[in-house]
């Protein structure tokens, strides 16, 4: 039995989110999301009924209500008396900073939704967004908002490709851009990518207009008539702009999942649902109390977490927040926790491969700064190994910070399952259990919902939720057959794969498409990539299965040294004694049948922007084929790193 950690009665007395919730909202699943959205969002015109799910898979969440997301976000506190409040603290990677009020940011939003009704968007027009993590994100996010047109942000990291493909799908017919960003400590071009994207040779763009940030100051490219600065269009513009209410269901944004199993899908969601839900969980998840907390959520805008959990949940709910630009590392390893220490951040909310990254770096890092400002941690994105768990709470934690390990995808729209840090007696590696108003299962082969602990099975959701996707962007059919048909039209089907323990916590074990084979028994890749972990040596695991001729599949681990550990190892090859000691260690930890038939030592693994382990093109490399589509890599020369390291 691991150790669990019970909050301490002085957060429960103050937490957002108390135990009654799982009650009220067992007892009257319907009336408790009523509330939460009557409580935390302004309704121009009150909802009819709450949910109708007679046209399901479709769902439509407080039917008849009407509001305006962006006035939701920003005027309401303004009016509020709170327009003195900073909204944003941005540190920009080459130590630039800006502070921007409530009221500025009012006033910005204003004006950027002013220029994009003057350059001819209009409700329902979708644009496209392609910046770095600057403040005009999020006012352009927010712009599009007011105007009721969707938006579709692109990762600043993907390629001309990749943009090409979204702007097409979502035919947008405006994009916003910036010149250029920083990327650790150099200026690197963005605009090009957009105008590569535009060009591209097949078909004609449904772009007509290219709104261009100036960051960076590189030269640029420019089409007269089709290219404006956005210093130009957006500052001359007035400073209050009259919005208008939508229906709840009005489309609020389209966003493509990481294409961590294959091609990415095009997520759609509307407006009411998903700002209750994600005000909700930032509030009672991350414990936000607005007032006195400064929140810090590193993802990149152009992921779902920074959609939920930097513009919107955190936004409607009144949040003081950092808003960082650039990578951990630059222009030192202990930049985040410079952030932390100068602006006394509160609330962390951050990703698995970041914590791990932290452990590689050495313990001595965080030690240097004054952390005690810390009261709540977050992981989201991919099962948190015990061991970077620890980790967390201990170095970063100061020891007693509740971590809340959250689930959830680009399609649930916000946290699904997680702790609440007031309540939940903390499992380290488990998301536990699903949030109150939310209804989770595991079933077997046969579709048929367990309990029984430790049994490999697929998780699904039972009921709708308010932040649910609402479709694949002009893909009914795609919709119905990827999430509502593997277990019938009754469950959701979230493609991961998960397991109880004996107290009936929820252990997310990977991809399903990645749960192995192993003569007859079902391994999970996450549970040994989290034994690799447990190994003083170990930074960070990737395991697949890779096709084996006696055993099915048999455990093929790649893995990154701790930094002391690659010091004083002096051998790591196939048949050293470290890599010996390590698959020793997984028999040890899991059982012989774990054990791995391969392990390699690498200096990098594949992942995504989001900072996933793209695992299926370790598989490639583990079975010897070329590697699959890399367009959703973060780096794309880390393939070619691992595939040359092998062949020495
Ligand atoms: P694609 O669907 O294109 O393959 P993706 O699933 O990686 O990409 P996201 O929606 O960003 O795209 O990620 C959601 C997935 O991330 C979940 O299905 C799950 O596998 C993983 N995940 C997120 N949070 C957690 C968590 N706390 N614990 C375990 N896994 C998590
Ligand atoms: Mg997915």
């Amino acid at each position: 039995m691991s150790q669990s950690y019970a909050p301490s009665p002085e957060f429960t007395e103050q937490a957002n989110g108390q135990a009654d919730l799982y009650e009220q909202a067992e007892s009257d699943f319907e009336g408790f999301w009523a509330a939460q959205a009557r409580e935390r969002i302004t309704w121009s015109k009150d909802f009819e009924e709450t949910l109708d799910w007679s046209d399901a898979p479709f769902a439509k969440w407080f039917v008849g209500g009407e509001l305006n997301a962006s006035v939701n976000c920003v005027d309401r506190h303004v009016d509020a008396g709170n327009g003195d409040r900073v909204a944003i603290h941005f540190e920009g990677e080459g130590g630039d900073t800006r502070t921007i009020t409530y009221a500025d940011l009012q006033k910005l939003v204003a004006q950027a939704a002013n220029a994009l009704e003057e350059l001819g968007v209009s409700t329902g027009d979708r644009v496209a967004i392609y910046l770095p993590m600057v403040p005009e994100a999020v006012v352009a996010m927010l712009a599009c908002a007011r105007l009721g047109a969707p938006h579709s942000v692109v990762f600043g990291g993907f390629s001309a490709e990749a943009l090409h493909t979204r702007i097409a799908d979502a035919d947008a017919k405006l994009v916003i851009t910036a010149d250029g960003q920083f990327r650790r400590g150099k200026p690197s071009p963005l605009k090009a990518a957009v105008d590569a994207a535009i060009d591209h040779g097949d078909d004609e763009s449904p772009v007509q207009t290219v709104l261009v940030v100036r960051r960076t100051e590189e030269d640029v490219r420019w089409v007269e008539g089709r290219d404006l600065w956005w210093h130009e269009v957006v500052d001359k513009q007035p400073e209050t702009h009259e919005a208008q209410a939508f229906d709840s269901e009005h489309p609020l944004f389209i966003l493509y999942t990481s294409g961590t199993t294959g091609k990415p899908k095009g997520i759609f969601h509307t407006t009411g649902g998903y700002l209750t839900q994600t005000a909700y969980t930032n509030a009672v998840v991350h414990d936000l109390h607005p007032e006195s907390d400064v929140y810090w959520c590193t993802a990149d805008i152009g992921w779902v977490t920074g959609h939920s959990y930097i513009v919107y949940g955190p936004l409607a709910n009144g949040a003081t927040q950092v808003l960082y630009e650039g990578t951990p590392d630059t222009p030192h390893k202990g930049r985040f926790w410079e952030i932390v220490d100068t602006y006394d951040v509160s609330i962390l909310y951050t990703a698995p491969t970041a914590i791990r990254t932290f452990m590689k770096w050495g313990d001595d890092i965080p030690a240097k700064y004054d952390l005690s400002s810390l009261r709540v941690l977050g992981t989201v994105g991919e099962p948190i190994n015990p061991e970077a768990w620890r980790w967390y709470r201990e170095h970063i934690g100061g020891g007693s910070a509740p971590i809340v390990d959250t689930w959830w995808q680009t399609e649930t729209g916000a946290i699904m399952i997680s702790p609440l840090p007031g309540v939940t007696e903390l499992e380290p590696g488990s998301a536990q259990k699903p949030i109150p108003g939310i209804s989770a299962e595991i079933l077997d082969d046969e579709g048929k919902p367990f309990t029984e602990p430790d049994k490999v099975g697929y998780l699904v959701l039972t009921k709708p939720w308010p932040s649910m996707l609402r479709g694949i962007w002009g893909d009914e059919q795609r919709y119905k057959d990827t999430y509502w048909s593997r277990f019938g039209p009754e469950y959701y089907f979230a493609g991961d794969g998960a397991k109880y323990d004996g107290e009936g916590n929820i252990w997310l074990l990977g991809r399903v498409d990645d749960v192995m084979n192993v003569s007859g028994h079902r391994l999970s890749t996450a549970e040994i990539e989290s034994a690799l972990v447990s190994h003083e040596a170990v930074a960070e695991a990737a395991v697949v299965g890779a096709n084996d001729e006696t055993t099915g599949q048999a455990v093929v681990a790649f893995v990154i040294l701790r930094e002391e550990a690659r010091e004083q190892a002096d051998e790591v090859g196939e048949g050293s004694d470290l890599v010996q000691e390590m698959r020793n260690h997984v028999a040890k930890e899991i059982g012989p049948i774990a054990k791995p038939r391969t392990i390699m030592v690498v200096s990098e693994l594949p992942k995504t922007r989001s900072g996933k382990i793209m695992r299926r093109l370790l598989k490639d490399v583990a079975e010897n084929r070329e590697v699959g589509d890399v367009t959703t890599l973060a780096d794309s020369s880390v393939m070619e790193q691992i595939q040359s390291g092998l062949q020495k």
